[in-house]
């Protein structure tokens, strides 16, 4: 779905974007186009929708948003965050390289290293706030980079800008894994990527009620490609889904900012915890990416991890004595979770990676949720204190 450019404030396009009133009922929320299939006047004629996974009225309009969202020309959405990033590596053919940023979410590591290596695509995991490591990793054969900022759980940020321009350089395509920054806080299309990917089973859906992935982007040669895939290979979310994260949409401006101011306080809090080691969150100034941060973020988002004083067994006496906090697998929920990346989100990262990383027994991720902060900060208090 093609969007309108428009020049109005990010909190007003999520409550507009793709909404527009049913023509033939004027009812203001679009109706859920429950449907596989629509009628044919004669074979071939119809009204734009043939078949549901092809294209949906309700998915259309969620697309719509979707590509608001990140000032895209295109978004197509899909059924889990692993299926779009399934499909922007479906673009590749046997014999292209990527170089993906080291610290990439579990699931991404294992869908590159145990499913798409053996159709003899090369994926080389790197340091990529290294600069100097990233152009001399480039060859030939390089067709994709591939980067999370803030990385997960780690917390690194990548400059987006500069590894657009070694990218472009080398004649290949920059994503940008955008589920931890969200577009309310960065945007990195405006700053030279290619493709935008999105879980948006995290923010954007925003309720830890649903499984889905989205991808924008402005090359209309990329969009064909990946729509075809998306309509080809058939990872598409329901008419229902759509409706729920397009109504999620309407409320991320006003989630993400308070996500961000919570997450500021609760960074605050644990780096003058004498029971914490270190805090890694891009919002502080000690963070060696801030800089960085400051530059290509609007927000920090409400991600962050640290290190606590002790070994695994007093890291899981704090998991077990939070009470507002849940430990559970996903991020981005109103609601506060605590995740143990080394047994949970990251266990498929091979064992080796994982320590050069810093994935620790001692280290805890938490997604601030929307809660009362004094309620959020109570609780890791209480939990650090016991
Ligand atoms: C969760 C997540 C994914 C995978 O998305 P699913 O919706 O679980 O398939 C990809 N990238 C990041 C950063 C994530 O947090």
């Amino acid at each position: 779905m093609t969007s309108q450019k428009t020049t109005t404030h990010i909190d007003t396009t999520v409550v507009h974007a793709g909404a527009q009133c049913d023509p033939t009922s004027g009812a203001v929320t679009p109706p859920i186009y429950q449907t596989s299939t629509f009628r044919q006047q004669a074979p071939g004629i119809h009204q734009g929708w043939d078949y549901s996974r092809a294209g949906n009225p309700t998915r259309d309009l969620f697309e719509q948003a979707l590509a608001a969202l990140e000032q895209a020309k295109f978004a197509m959405a899909f059924s889990s965050g692993l299926a779009a990033e399934q499909a922007i590596i479906q673009t590749l053919n046997p014999g292209d390289q990527v170089l993906v940023c080291d610290d990439v979410y579990g699931g991404t590591g294992r869908l590159f290293r145990r499913l798409f290596a053996k159709y003899n695509i090369d994926f080389k995991f790197i340091d990529m706030t290294n600069l100097a490591l990233v152009t001399q990793s480039v060859s030939p054969q390089t067709k994709m980079f591939w980067i999370e900022t803030p990385t997960n759980p780690m917390m690194k940020i990548i400059d987006i800008a500069e590894i657009a321009t070694i990218a472009q350089k080398a004649g290949s395509v920059l994503v940008v894994d955008n589920t931890f920054a969200t577009p309310i806080f960065q945007n990195p299309l405006s700053l030279g990527a290619s493709i935008v990917i999105h879980s948006t089973t995290k923010y954007i859906g925003g309720h830890s009620d649903l499984v889905g992935g989205a991808v924008m982007v402005n090359d209309q040669k990329l969009a064909d490609d990946i729509r075809f895939i998306q309509f080809a290979a058939g990872s598409v979310p329901s008419p229902f889904e759509s409706f729920l994260l397009h109504r999620s949409i309407k409320t991320l401006a006003v989630r993400m900012a308070k996500h961000d101011s919570n997450a500021r306080e609760v960074a605050d809090f644990l780096s003058k915890h004498p029971k914490i080691e270190k805090v890694f969150y891009p919002g502080l100034p000690e963070h060696p990416g801030h800089a960085v941060a400051v530059k290509q973020m609007r927000g920090f988002s409400g991600m962050l991890s640290c290190v606590l004083k002790g070994d695994y067994l007093e890291t899981l006496k704090f998991l077990k004595q939070l009470k507002v906090f849940t430990l559970a697998e996903s991020l981005g929920g109103v609601e506060s979770l605590v995740n143990h990346p080394e047994k949970m989100t990251h266990a498929s990262v091979p064992e080796a990676l994982r320590k050069e990383l810093g994935i620790s027994s001692n280290l805890v991720r938490l997604s601030v949720g929307i809660e009362n902060p004094n309620d959020i900060i109570g609780d890791l208090s209480d939990a650090l204190e016991g």
